[in-house]
């Protein structure tokens, strides 16, 4: 399979069958002597219609269906180990180990009324080390394949099942960096994205970046409605720089400028982010110089409390300087939104994901 596919049924069959031993979909199709139809079932029983597994697609052949079983062909690449829960319950944060036994983390939020947010990973670690970020921290470790990234939704569209929902919104705010990751995380896109599939809608869909440039340019030729958050955290060099490192290869002048084309490419509104860290980037200044970058575009800021890390040499902006600097881009003209955090009680929150098992945990364990 070529790698710029966007089939999506083309792309999950071909990880599924490549987890198998597979070399191609082909092949696979060849040896069972299996129609094109029956591939198409399988896609739909797992995509579609959330089926645990082959044993359970029963629109295929008994024997056939114990047949690939026993040649490991299992619908899911990824194995919950721990399940938790907030002791709200608003939060679920699942860890899943992969196939070689790296691990990751999504989180499912449930809001009030019927709204859910899944914050997926793109990647097991990340490259980028932003100084405030758990993840950051502990360094990559590999890409997640196009069925890694989806398997981590698909489980928690199944989890909602049980209860009668279903996912509204998936933000690609996990574990890594998904332009780091790029032809996975859009292969993952097309897969949530397929109406004879998944099928959610390309607007329910958000990819947050860190900054990278020459992404940010590739990504306004895709043509599609996801919507795009950038990771800014800091008006100026000097102050992005010093916890940033990705801001000495591209600089803030250099971001705001792929913004602007991507914004005159799509017409399409871009969040902001800002993780508040006292003393560090929080100043009246600071707002004002980030107004003066917001002003006129059709942006929005989301101001993000800090979540506690590990060994971090960071704490949060109290409650009211927040309120304080969103004033000032209030009075600038710039929309702004504070974040309401969740799920801080199991480290599910923004920046937390550090994917360790604890020593105690077990699934279906809930820490709340
Ligand atoms: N690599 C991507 C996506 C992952 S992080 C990116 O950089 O955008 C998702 C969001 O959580 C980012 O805006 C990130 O900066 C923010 N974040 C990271 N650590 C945080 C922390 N400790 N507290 C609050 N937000 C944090």
């Amino acid at each position: 399979m070529s790698l710029v596919t966007r089939d999506p049924q083309a792309i999950w069959l071909h990880d599924v069958v490549s987890r198998a031993g597979f070399s191609g979909v082909d092949d696979f199709a060849r040896e069972f002597e299996l129609k094109p139809y029956r591939l198409q079932q399988m896609y739909r029983a797992a995509t579609k219609e959330l089926l645990a597994d082959i044993g359970d697609v029963t629109t295929l052949p008994k024997e056939l269906r114990s047949t690939l079983a026993q040649r490991v062909i299992t619908f899911s690449s990824i194995e919950p180990v721990v399940l938790q829960r907030s002791s709200d319950k608003q939060t679920t944060k699942g860890l899943f180990r992969l196939r070689d036994g790296k691990e990751v983390e999504a989180v499912l939020m449930e809001h009030f009324g019927d709204r859910t947010t899944v914050c997926i990973s793109s990647q097991a670690g990340c490259a980028f080390a932003c100084a405030f970020c758990s993840t950051g921290q502990a360094g990559f470790t590999r890409n997640l394949t196009p069925t890694e990234i989806f398997d981590q939704a698909r489980f928690m569209a199944r989890e909602l099942a049980e209860r009668g929902k279903r996912i509204t919104n998936i933000v690609f705010m996990g574990m890594g960096e998904p332009f780091h990751n790029y032809d996975a995380v859009m292969a993952a896109v097309a897969l949530l994205n397929d109406a004879q599939g998944f099928g959610l809608g390309h607007r329910h869909i958000t990819i947050s970046t860190v900054g990278l440039v020459d992404k940010i340019d590739r990504f306004c030729e895709e043509g599609i409605q996801v919507n795009l958050a950038i990771s800014l955290h800091a008006p100026n060099d000097a102050v992005r720089s010093s916890f940033m490192p990705v801001n000495r290869k591209f600089s803030v002048a250099e971001l705001m400028a792929a913004c602007e084309r991507y914004v005159a490419k799509t017409n399409r509104k871009i969040f902001f982010e800002y993780v508040m860290l006292d003393g560090v980037n929080d100043s009246d200044a600071c707002a004002r110089d980030l107004a003066a970058l917001m002003r006129g575009h059709i942006y929005h800021v989301n101001l993000i409390p800090y979540n506690s890390t590990p060994d971090a040499p960071f704490a949060g902006t109290p409650d009211a300087r927040i309120w304080a600097f969103a004033k000032i881009l209030d009075n600038a003209g710039v929309p702004s939104t504070v974040r309401h955090n969740m799920g801080r009680d199991i480290a599910a929150a923004c920046g937390q994901l550090r994917a360790q098992t604890q020593p105690k945990a077990h699934m279906a364990g809930s820490s709340a």
